[in-house]
């Protein structure tokens, strides 16, 4: 028999497979020792085979927990049926992975008509009893039978608002009672039938509410957000209640161990007195800081400490812990490591190593790579917001960042705008798990109420969204779609900008700069350098870009795409003199042009790299790319090349090609046009020339690229070498320089051992080698891909991550082959895919030295590189 049910005292961290995150972890917590309440955790197998075998409950489940429910009576003595020992208890989903907010929670399950009576004889409290039960037959009705949650909410506020009760906690019992019958009349309005009166009905109902709820359209959307799979399931937890609502020596908080916004090593949380459950996630009321529970309890505040400095140390990680005070008496209801923002994980994951918890290499496992990419987000630019003017600065700083974007008020809105490539700011009174999409689709989002914790500010938090909460100084109204502020209104579609690390709201768009590191962060690039194996090159020709790349910890060049450089006004002119000349002399003659220009980039290039490997590949476009296409622009270089509109046409005409990607560029302009190539290595040699007689020492690697034969490397190879020879003798200097390929054709890659006796180096081209491996035209993929996706036929878009199976397969061939026959060949990765985490997980495991990708992915490449090495890195042979 299949043991679906394990009691907490059964479990522990390691079974999260199996017990789900939540379940694992109160297990463990009740193996430390900590004030758990008592229960026990039905397993992700349940739930699994639940959804399975359409929907229906494995056949020894009921047993088991019924089995379960009486050693749980025989523990705590309590049951549902007893008078004087009345079990009530929660109903928590929680799967391997944590999901916040994704799947529902069901409190004070066990109460009925008649067990509320109990419970208010037994606790002399009938305002308590009574509020336990309306909060159930609230969260039961929306969680089992998806009873829209404004039919309980709008007779509540409209009940509180006819009796002018300000809080919740105003209502009087006969108020909460009178509530409760409403509540069970939506039941009958809503769903025909009456709540459920049977505890252990009221038990499997929502059992097989929470495991149905894995299929949700938000937990799906959550799930596909974060790659988490979804097969895995949710377990159960279910759970002896604790009571926070009940009275003032009560409450119900949540406290981060440390800061998650700025990493600080403190205490970070927010409670509300006599309150339950969700209430301070919800925003229902002003929560207040951790700090003033202090003043309030001494010892519980002090306890809490303790608990939670124990939870990090033994988890070596900021945790996120969920508590409840009972008359004083502290109970912890859950822990997980915390989300944070991108600054925090780094301060939090660099103070943990010197403060001895963790080691370099576990430190950074501890950091996503995006976190890394989120860093270097912009900021606003500190002059333009002092002329900016401000709507709001009341707000709290959620989640930092620096957006701009046209109001809306639904995330419904939301995705549409985003759809017509709009840039949109998500505004709501508070947001809910139904608004993820739309949170996705957002610049930022700015809430009205809500605290530091609240759902915006979590959910935000962890996709790394600018977002602002808690501006009670604004006031929305989502059906008018406007937002008050002090001295006027913002409709929807009004531009403004958010500052997510300050929580302040501007009117307009305001200007933004570049990120600036912290010490904690160039600490931990060094860690992360320090252990990598793989280089990271940076892919870059502009003077910004390759100081950047250089900042970000790129060891050298990987790839200066040279077409890019033909692109000024000037160079276009005479790089189409070059493409339109009828003879050889002419077409010499403008290359001599482009050669001055060309020699000063590549010095400029090169003084910046120094001593540090700088990869320059020769012209790889089809010509006609910097052809004039509109009849305006060629009559206008018809002019400026003093020839007849009809030559022109001509000649571009007699450039056009079907297949321009299959056709003439790469090394086959070179074949045919030797020049070109010549007039390029000239300007390469002459620059690093100059360089060294000032005492720089450059280290120019000239790049041939999409060759797919042996012959038309060693053809341009000896071309150009014979030129650098002259170059050589007529300075009466010499210089170190390597001649290479680009590995993007298939062929290529299936020669690579003969190519390799050739060249000093390869680096493969990613995106050309996918497009020609699977044929699959880079430029119109666009139009398949989603449907690839959708029916499962590919998992990942093979632009963006690498096809390990297939391209993978080849790169692997190649470097073999290449490696056994030249081992001092260096071997490099220079499309997209090289700034890529999971493509460079794959990449380290091969004989590769080094990844190169645009700059500002160098540092989570690092990161990248040096996680895949902590994991075990390259299989040694
Ligand atoms: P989520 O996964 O959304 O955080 P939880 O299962 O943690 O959902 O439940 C949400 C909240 O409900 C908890 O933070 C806690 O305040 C409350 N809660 C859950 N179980 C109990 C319990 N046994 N006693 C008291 N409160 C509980
Ligand atoms: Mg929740
Ligand atoms: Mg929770």
């Amino acid at each position: 028999m299949t043991k679906y049910i394990y009691a907490f005292d059964e479990g522990q961290k390691s079974m999260k497979d199996l017990l789900g995150g939540k379940g694992a972890n109160l297990a463990e917590m009740k193996r430390l020792g900590l004030p758990v309440p008592d229960g026990f955790t039905l397993t992700t197998e349940a739930c699994i085979a639940y959804l399975k075998h359409d929907l229906k409950l494995p056949e020894t489940l009921m047993d088991q927990l019924e089995t379960q429910l009486e050693a749980f009576s025989q523990r705590t003595g309590k049951s549902f049926s007893s008078n004087e020992q009345l079990l009530l208890v929660s109903v928590r989903s929680g799967a391997k992975i944590s999901m916040p907010g994704m799947m529902d929670t069901i409190l004070n399950l066990g109460l009925n008509d008649e067990n509320v009576e109990k419970l208010a004889k037994k606790t002399n409290d009938f305002r308590f009893a009574y509020d336990c039960y309306r909060r159930l037959l609230q969260m039961f009705g929306q969680v089992v039978y998806n009873i829209p949650m404004t039919s309980f909410d709008t007779y509540f506020e409209e009940y509180k608002q006819q009796h002018s009760y300000q809080n919740d906690a105003d209502i009087p019992a006969e108020g909460l009672q009178e509530i409760c019958n409403h509540f069970k009349e939506v039941y009958l309005n809503e769903v025909y039938k009456p709540f459920p009166q049977k505890p252990l009905e009221q038990l499997t109902e929502a059992i097989e509410a929470v495991f149905k709820s894995w299929d949700n359209d938000r937990a799906r959307v959550y799930r596909q957000l974060n790659e988490i799979p979804h097969d895995i399931g949710t377990a159960v937890n279910i759970q002896e209640m604790v009571f926070g609502n009940s009275g003032d020596r009560s409450g119900t908080g949540v406290a981060f161990t440390r800061n998650p916004v700025t990493g600080d090593a403190k205490l970070f949380g927010e409670y509300l007195l006599n309150a339950q459950g969700e209430d301070v996630v919800a925003g229902i009321r002003t929560p207040k800081d951790i700090e003033t529970l202090k003043d309030q309890m001494p010892h519980v505040h002090q306890q809490f400490l303790e608990v939670s400095q124990r939870l990090e140390t033994h988890y070596k990680d900021m945790q996120d812990i969920e508590f409840t005070i009972e008359n004083e008496q502290l109970y912890i209801l859950q822990t997980r490591s915390g989300k944070r923002t991108a600054h925090a994980a780094i301060q939090i994951a660099v103070d943990l190593v010197e403060e001895g918890i963790l080691t370099q290499s576990e430190a950074v496992m501890n950091v996503e790579v995006k976190s890394i990419d989120q860093l270097l987000h912009p900021n606003f630019d500190t002059q333009a917001l002092q002329q900016a003017s401000l709507i709001s600065k009341v707000g709290l700083p959620a989640s930092p960042g620096a957006a701009s974007g046209k109001i809306v008020f639904s995330a419904e809105e939301a995705k549409i705008q985003n759809e017509q490539g709009e840039r949109v700011i998500l505004m709501r009174p508070e947001t809910s798990p139904e608004d993820i999409e739309g949170m996705i689709a957002s610049e930022a989002i700015v809430t009205t109420h809500g605290g530091m914790t609240s759902h915006a500010a979590v959910v935000a938090r962890g996709m790394g969204k600018c977002c602002v909460t808690g501006c009670s100084d604004l006031e929305i109204n989502v059906v008018d779609k406007v937002v008050k502020y002090d001295t006027g209104t913002l409709k929807e579609g009004d531009m403004i900008s958010v500052d997510g690390a300050k929580g302040d709201i501007y009117f307009g768009e305001v200007a933004t700069m570049k990120a600036e590191r912290s010490h904690a962060f160039e600490q931990f690039m060094k860690w992360s350098k320090d252990i990598a194996r793989l280089d990271v090159r940076m892919n870059a020709e502009t003077p910004q870009d390759i100081q950047s790349g250089y900042q970000f910890g790129a060891t050298g060049i990987g790839l200066v795409r040279t077409e890019h450089m033909f692109f000024g006004p000037e160079r276009l002119v005479e790089m189409r003199r070059f493409i339109l000349s009828d003879t050889r002399e002419k077409r010499i003659e403008a290359l001599n042009q482009i050669r001055q220009y060309q020699t000063e980039d590549f010095e400029e290039i090169l003084r910046l790299s120094g001593s540090r490997p700088t990869i320059i590949r020769l012209l790889d476009p089809p010509l006609h790319e910097f052809l004039p296409k509109s009849e305006e622009d060629k009559a206008a270089v018809a002019k400026q090349l003093n020839v007849s509109g009809r030559t022109l046409t001509q000649y571009i005409e007699s450039l056009e090609e079907v297949n321009p990607m299959l056709g003439h560029r790469g090394c086959r302009l070179a074949i045919t046009y030797p020049e070109l190539y010549i007039m390029q290595t000239e300007a390469i040699i002459k620059s690093a020339l100059y360089l060294k007689s000032q005492g720089i020492h450059c280290q120019p690697e000239i790049m041939i690229p999409l060759v797919s034969t042996v012959s038309e490397f060693t053809i341009l190879k000896n071309q150009i070498n014979e030129r650098i020879e002259t170059l050589f003798e007529a300075h009466g200097e010499s210089l170190h320089y390597l001649i290479g390929t680009m590995i993007e054709t298939p062929r290529a890659c299936l020669i690579a051992g003969d190519l390799a006796q050739e060249c000093d180096f390869f680096s493969f081209g990613t995106n050309d080698l996918t497009q020609l491996t699977f044929g699959f035209s880079r430029d119109d993929a666009g139009k398949f891909i989603g449907a690839y996706a959708e029916q499962g036929i590919l998992d990942t878009d093979p632009f963006q991550t690498l096809d390990q199976h297939g391209v993978g397969q080849l790169v692997k061939t190649a470097t073999e082959q290449a490696k056994a026959i030249n081992p001092t060949i260096k071997i490099g990765v220079c499309g997209e895919l090289g700034g890529d985490h999971k493509s460079i997980q794959y990449f380290n495991t091969l004989d590769i030295d080094y990844v190169s990708c645009s700059p500002f992915r160098v540092s989570g490449a690092l990161l990248s590189t040096a996680q895949s090495e902590v994991k075990g890195g390259r299989l040694r042979v």
